[in-house]
């Protein structure tokens, strides 16, 4: 079992009346930007507002707006989140939304999405998003890809054609794609692997962030956020035949920002394997390199859960507490909990999205699967503490009929649902941090019927 915070309130006895120390203030920015900030042109400014042992919450201040910490980011793969229009994503609280690079390469393609405003642009996404650099879905690819010192090599999953990406490109791709955080170029190193080939996959890693940091630096400003001409040649194009009131009332350019001095923010990936010395030294010469925020990936790739949660911890002791820490692709409910209990302020994963599309729904009385026909006469609404649009509505035997008959309602209302139920969980999180009340909070998480293990990560 993690020693997490939680579990030292319990053991010491520390209830509600745990002194909050005062919020401080920290801009997020790597140190070679240079001294001199002020708001039109800074791009990223955590605040962290109260801590609690390990855990704290925060605001995440982007060029699309703010972002409460620890915070849950639904995947919206290819610029969708699956089964759910972004007006309901906005109702259900949704601040960032992260986008696959692999995938919108692919299709619809950068140069689409660039000359329509960005992923912003493109999708009327007001928000903030965050973009993966493309090296974990090429890492998944297995058979299809080639890695050298200069980038990798694979073959798109839909038609085979073969392609490159490097810590320039994927740089470029990722500024094309405009979303307020991107990340570096990383190895994802497989699981198991044995101790030089993590190491030499931790040097690669290493050397691509640096390349990684260089591009961005010199190329950020070609970021597509409210140029003018982009935009007034996205919407010429959209008039012919199209019928430019319904674009317009539609107010795809809406969500592209004003032109300012603001610029993505590019985080650095720490690597290592799951051993714990290269972690701290992955971690230590990320932070060398210097970037306004941290992530931890490699994890999620086949390990034990209690592995993940170890190798989480011990890396966390070598990153700069005053900066976001973001883990890579996890997890359940009670995972992101504990997580948000060591410390880490962002994850993402597509676990409750794809779980709904399999109907295994998350509720606050443990997980349901909603195809079995002992629901078929249930009029109980799914989860009877959820104030989702969902929950609020429908009854249990609606869903699970919907599902049964295969019908495409099924995906998004399951979907708005388990979304619904992430969101409220890190908001719960959030609070009883606020109050030093997560130990309360975390046994009722752990009272619940056992979950079963999630599938893998996309
Ligand atoms: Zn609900």
């Amino acid at each position: 079992m993690t020693h997490c915070v939680a579990s030292d309130a319990l053991v010491r006895g520390r209830g509600i009346s745990w002194s909050v120390p005062p919020a401080f203030r920290t801009r997020a920015s790597a140190p070679a930007l240079g001294g001199c900030y002020n708001r039109k042109t800074m791009s990223l400014d955590f605040l962290i507002e109260t801590s609690d042992g390990k855990a704290r919450t925060g605001r995440l201040h982007t060029p699309h707006g703010e972002v409460e910490t620890p915070v849950f980011m639904p995947v919206g793969t290819v610029a969708s989140v699956k089964g759910v229009p972004q007006d309901v994503l906005e109702e259900l609280g949704v601040e960032i939304l992260l986008g696959n690079t692999y995938h919108l390469y692919l299709r619809p393609g950068l140069e689409t999405v660039r000359r329509m405003g960005g992923l912003h642009g493109f999708m009327s996404w007001p928000r903030a998003i965050l973009t993966d650099s493309g090296g974990f879905q090429v890492f998944s690819l297995n058979e299809l890809r080639k890695v050298t010192e200069e980038g990798v090599t694979f073959r798109s999953h839909l038609d085979g054609s073969s392609h490159f990406f490097s810590p320039e490109s994927a740089m470029e791709a990722q500024i094309g794609l405009g979303a307020d955080i991107i990340m570096a170029f990383d190895e994802c190193t497989e699981y198991p692997a044995d101790g030089e080939r993590t190491k030499a996959s931790m040097e690669l890693t290493l050397r691509w962030a640096e390349r990684s940091k260089k591009h961005f630096e010199k190329h950020k400003r070609e970021v597509p956020w409210g140029s003018p001409q982009l935009s007034a040649v996205s919407f010429q194009e959209n008039r012919v035949g199209t019928g430019a009131e319904l674009r317009s009332a539609g107010q795809p350019w809406a969500a592209v920002p004003a032109p300012s001095q603001q610029t993505q923010s590019l985080f650095g990936i720490v690597q290592g394997g799951m051993d714990r010395e290269l972690r701290r030294e992955s971690a230590q010469r990320t932070v060398e390199i210097g970037f306004p925020g941290y992530a931890i990936g490699g994890l999620s790739v086949g390990e034990p859960r209690s592995l993940t949660r170890e190798i989480v911890a011990a890396t966390l002791e070598h990153l700069p507490a005053d900066q976001p820490r973001y883990l890579m692709g996890v997890g359940t409910p009670e995972e992101i909990v504990e997580y948000a209990c060591l410390g880490i302020d962002m994850m993402d994963c597509v676990l409750p999205t794809r779980a709904a599309r399999h109907g295994l729904l998350f509720t606050s009385e443990g997980k349901v699967s909603i195809k079995q026909a002992r629901y078929a006469q249930d009029q109980a609404p799914l989860d009877p503490d959820c104030s989702c649009r969902v929950c609020q509505r429908y009854s249990r035997a609606y869903l699970r009929h919907l599902y049964a008959a295969n019908e495409v309602l099924a995906q998004v209302l399951n979907t708005i649902h388990n979304l619904s139920f992430y969101l409220d969980t890190m908001r719960r999180v959030r609070h009883s941090i606020r109050l030093g009340e997560e130990s309360r909070f975390l046994a009722d998480i752990r009272s619940r019927p056992n979950p079963s293990t999630p599938p893998k990560q996309a």
